[in-house]
């Protein structure tokens, strides 16, 4: 292995690519990975491997949706009607009687509706009468207040489909369906490995000749954003040597992310070091700010990105290439970040070339429609702006900069909302969009 030769670039190697092409790059490589059974308490943020059908009919009778009275309708037509109680049926009984003309049963919340009637009165529709009696005080309709047999599911169809990620709606879906275990699909795991001379580890002490190195715990946030938890590697100097050895254990893993390294400098050993040991690189930079230097390989089943150092230039990558590469691993259908438009409060200049993400702050202005302001300064070694902002506003790539009141489309970093498509600002931003996003988004003060 030679450390030292690798600048530049192999020519074979596609270079400049648009963010676009990477992503495809990437999710041309991804599939899910396996299914692994886990308890049902383990399940959320997991996506179902397999189809999920009903055991039971639900609910598993005719029941009242309401605590109040189990009648005929017919006996309430000339309301107020006086009526008989007969039964009193609690949710869990079985009924005893059949309900004869003038009569009535109390009946609770889920309780089994009895034969002979074929609506539910409310309480509050009602008032003791004398004795055994009630007055149901007016007419009701046939089939008022029931739930029917099996509206909720009907035992042997599916109810949840391969392929669904896991909400607490849907955790709640699977208990109802007597999942204890739940076959999903397995997660990546992923390996974090910083590299450089300069840097320092978060417990070492102070050395004021070194920079502490944010990008180990940025992306492991990142990672855990997701659902996983990562495994550090620590920090590799910069030395063809020992990097092979930090590199080599990263490639046990599903997904390896290496920051550092990766650029045209002379002590820039990652991607030499990685192909030394067999990755087959398949991109190098990409037309993008921040973030260009950035490179793409694999060996066997490991993904390797490698991240430049800037910590806010790493960040951004992780968004638009690791984040849907980690999630089509682990199964999920929704791969990126959820967009929304949003109005800038200031003009953007931008130099053609490449598209632009740009930290911003979200506000919703007087008429409810998302402003975006600047988040702070935007150099890549910034991670005070990267903490603020809220999302990363693309400027595309063909533009040279957008007008103050110009509307541009807006990430959302870290909501947990994620929508099918990337959408990357190369289509217009209608007014209907604008509308949409104030009525249904629910994030900003
Ligand atoms: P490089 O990609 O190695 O040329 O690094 C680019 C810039 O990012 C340099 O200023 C590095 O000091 C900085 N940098 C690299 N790795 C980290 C890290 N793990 N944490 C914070 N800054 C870093
Ligand atoms: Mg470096």
């Amino acid at each position: 292995m030679n450390g030292k030769s690798s600048k530049p670039a192999s020519p074979s190697l596609p270079g400049g690519l648009s963010v676009r092409d990477a992503q495809a790059c990437i999710l041309g490589k991804t599939a899910p990975l396996g299914a692994e059974d886990i308890a049902l308490e383990r399940a959320l943020g997991r996506v179902l491997a397999a189809d999920v059908r009903a055991d039971r009919d639900l609910p598993p009778h005719d029941i009242s949706a309401m605590d109040g009275y189990a009648v005929c309708a017919a006996d309430t037509a000339d309301a107020p009607a006086r009526l008989k109680i007969v039964d009193d049926i609690r949710a869990g009984d079985t009924p005893r009687v059949t309900l004869q003309r003038g009569q009535c049963a109390r009946i609770m919340t889920g309780a089994p509706v009895p034969a002979g009637a074929d609506t539910v009165v409310r309480v509050e529709d009602t008032r003791p009468g004398p004795d055994d009696a009630v007055d149901i005080l007016i007419p009701v309709r046939a089939a008022t207040d029931i739930r029917r047999r099996a509206e909720n599911m009907r035992r042997g169809e599916i109810v949840l489909a391969a392929g669904t990620g896991i909400g607490p709606g849907t955790v709640g879906a699977l208990a109802t369906a007597k999942q204890a275990t739940v076959a999903v699909h397995r997660q990546p795991r992923v390996a974090i490995l910083s590299s450089g001379n300069e840097l320092e580890a978060l417990r070492e002490p102070f050395d004021p000749g070194k920079i502490p190195d944010a990008n180990t715990y940025a992306l492991m946030a990142q990672v855990q954003a997701q659902g996983v938890e990562p495994d550090l590697l620590g920090i590799a100097r910069d030395d063809p040597a020992e990097l092979s050895g930090f590199l080599e254990r990263g490639l046990g893993y599903d997904i390896l992310l290496v920051s550092g390294g990766a650029s045209v400098g002379v002590h820039d050993h990652v991607r030499p070091t990685l192909a030394a040991l067999g990755v087959a690189m398949h991109f190098w930079r990409v037309e993008m700010r921040p973030g260009h230097p950035v490179a793409f390989g694999t060996r066997g089943r490991c993904f390797v990105f490698c991240l430049p150092g800037n910590p806010v230039s790493s960040m951004v990558c992780f968004e638009q290439f690791v984040l849907p590469a980690l999630r089509a691993l682990a199964g999920h259908r929704r791969l990126f970040r959820r967009t929304l438009p949003a109005r800038l409060t200031h003009a953007v200049e931008s130099r053609p070339g490449r598209i632009e993400f740009m930290r911003v702050t979200l506000a919703r202005d007087a008429s409810g429609i998302y402003e975006a302001a600047s988040a702070g300064s935007q150099s890549s070694g910034d991670m005070l702006s990267m903490a603020r902002a809220d999302g990363l506003l693309i400027v595309p790539s063909a533009s040279k900069g957008l007008a103050a009141g110009e509307t541009a489309r807006v990430q959302l970093l870290e909501t947990g909302a994620y929508q099918d498509e990337a959408e990357l600002g190369d289509e217009p931003c209608s007014q209907k969009d604008v509308h949409r996003a104030s009525l249904h988004d629910t994030i900003g003060p």
